[in-house]
């Protein structure tokens, strides 16, 4: 404003007095005529050097002000889009559906919107690093804008998520499907890194306005959060693949986060117990040992199953703590059974990943005093599918100690031969489908034959699981010497009223009475899970 001011003023003053002394000068100096006054020749080079002064200083501000236009347009691009893809990021990404969903006012049209997570990315960022996967996340970025119409919202809100919104309309609502299909092939085309080809796939939630039944208010963030349920339940299908939203996943996932909550306190809380399984010579039916089955007794959800908690522990990182609990109160109960009876424990395949894991197991034992040569840990199959190499190296050094092992759930898996062959193993467990198979029908015995030709020719003696009748403990004693366990043993029992049946027995020895815990229940007939 001063500047304007004194420019204002120089250009009057200079109208003013240049109008007639401009003429007067160049008269005296072409014509040689009387110079005009000195004073006012002085003021009129002081107002023309006001006058450029002025100019300058417009011309200044005039790039200040572009300057701070531009700066402030990237800061507000830095702020709304993601700068690897350009896309939208997660807070534009969502005012942007906000916005779109207040225009989509007619009962025909509804708003689409798409939860894009990119399966197993990880994968590529350590196996191929993260310039590799940076290039994934543009390129399909890149493939999915051209796929979507131009009208559509996209925005990256997480290393490999994505949401897209758009338009659809509420009369064909299996537009939206097809939209996703689509989405799923064109990321399935592999991306070229170097001389290389990336698979990568994704799982895809969709929520449409139009499917929600209830009186939830709609926002961008509802919408979001449902379709990421949606996803969440893609990903658990098998991956690769779309869901469309449905309330029971809410549901589901109130429940989940409950047991989740609910295990992280009941661990600490003591609230997970061992129970016993009896294990069984068929043959003679002498009681050979027990097999170590978790149960939690939870507060809120009763006795809960181990089928429901053992796989919530392992995706939350709580199966290690959780299963060395519950290995030392078996390996301190086992110790007062008769020196004859072994204990198995079941080990998660996570729990296979920590190189220490010999070395706690082994500490373990040290430290209750327990014989590793009554220890057995079951592993299942997909151990086999994990990293071998470790998984060996932590098999040898537990079998080097006396510890036993068990390939547990056989012919559940997908191994095959040369992958048995690459572990060295000490017996097989039968899974108790194929038992059931056994009183179900006659092909029955054929498979468990097989199996058991199979056990042989590896030289590993067999465990029977699930016998739960007369008559399959019949056919089982035909096939040759073999262990079994099921519910015609009886159910799993906790540590006190395992105690009681030893004593009477007399399979108890005397050693120091480990402190009682608390008086369990007994397992109910029927198990019980939650939810
Ligand atoms: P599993 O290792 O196959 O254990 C045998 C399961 O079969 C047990 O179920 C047992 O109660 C049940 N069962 C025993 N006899 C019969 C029968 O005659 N008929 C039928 N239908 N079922 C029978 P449970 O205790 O619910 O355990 C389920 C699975 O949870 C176990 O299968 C095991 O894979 C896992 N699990 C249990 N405790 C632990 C643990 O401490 N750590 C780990 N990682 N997994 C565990
Ligand atoms: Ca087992
Ligand atoms: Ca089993």
């Amino acid at each position: 404003m001063v500047a304007l001011g004194i420019a204002i003023a120089a250009i009057i003053l200079f109208v003013g007095t240049g109008g007639s002394m401009m003429p007067q000068l160049w008269r005296a100096w072409f014509h040689g005529e009387a110079p005009p006054d000195l004073l006012l020749t002085n003021a009129m080079l002081l107002n023309i050097a006001l006058l450029l002064f002025g100019w300058r200083r417009y011309n200044d501000l005039q790039r200040e002000v572009r300057d701070r236009r531009g700066a402030e347009e990237r800061a507000r691009e830095l702020a709304e889009t993601d700068p690897l893809t350009s896309c939208l990021n997660r807070r534009s990404g969502q005012s942007a559906i906000d916005a779109m969903l207040a225009t989509v006012g007619s009962c025909d049209e509804a708003l689409a919107v798409y939860m894009v997570d990119l399966d197993k990315f990880k994968q590529i960022n350590d196996f191929r690093g993260h310039q590799a996967g940076d290039l994934v996340l543009v390129e399909i970025a890149r493939r999915m804008r051209a796929l979507l119409p131009p009208e559509a919202v996209l925005a990256r809100i997480g290393g490999d998520e994505f949401i897209c919104a758009l338009p659809i309309s509420a009369r064909s609502p299996e537009l939206a499907e097809d939209l996703a299909s689509a989405l799923i092939v064109t990321i399935g085309e592999p991306v070229k890194d170097d001389c290389l080809w990336l698979e990568i796939t994704a799982s895809i939630g969709i929520a449409t306005t139009s499917d929600l039944a209830d009186d939830t208010p709609l926002d961008a963030d509802t919408l979001v959060h449902r379709a990421d349920l949606a996803m969440y339940d893609a990903k658990k299908s098998g991956r690769n693949r779309h869901c469309r939203f449905e309330l029971r996943m809410e549901t589901e996932m109130r429940l989940r986060s409950e047991l989740e909550a609910g295990i992280r306190s009941g661990i600490s809380a003591g609230e997970f117990q061992p129970y016993y399984e009896q294990q069984i010579e068929l043959e003679t039916g002498e009681l050979a040992g027990f097999e170590m089955l978790a149960r939690w007794h939870s507060p809120k959800h009763g006795l809960v199953s181990p089928d429901v908690f053992i796989p919530i522990a392992e995706e939350m990182d709580l199966i290690a703590p959780l299963s060395e609990r519950l290995i030392r109160l078996a390996l301190i109960d086992a110790k007062s059974w008769a020196p004859h009876l072994t204990l198995s424990v079941n080990i998660s395949p996570v729990q296979l990943r920590d190189p220490w894991f010999a070395q706690k197991i082994l500490q373990m034992l040290v430290e209750t005093g327990f014989p590793p040569q009554r220890l057995e840990l079951e592993i299942t199959e997909s151990c086999l599918h994990e990293n071998i190499g470790a998984v060996r190296a932590i098999v040898t050094s537990l079998r080097n100690q006396g510890i036993r092992i068990s390939l547990d759930d056989f012919g559940t898996g997908y191994s095959s031969i040369s992958q048995l062959r690459m572990l060295t193993f000490d017996r097989l467990k039968i899974d108790r489908s194929f038992v059931a198979e056994l009183a179900a029908n006659a092909n029955g015995a054929e498979m468990i034959e097989a199996i058991i030709s199979l056990g042989r020719s590896l030289q590993l003696p067999i465990t029977a699981e699930g016998v739960e009748s007369e008559e399959v403990l019949g056919l089982l004693r035909t096939m040759g010497e073999l262990k079994g366990q099921g519910y015609l043993y009886g159910r799993p029992e906790d540590a006190a009223t395992t105690r009681q049946r030893l004593a009477a027995q007399g399979l108890l020895i005397d050693v120091a009475a480990p402190p009682q815990p608390t008086a369990q229940p007994a397992e109910p007939p029927a198990r019980r899970k939650a939810g």
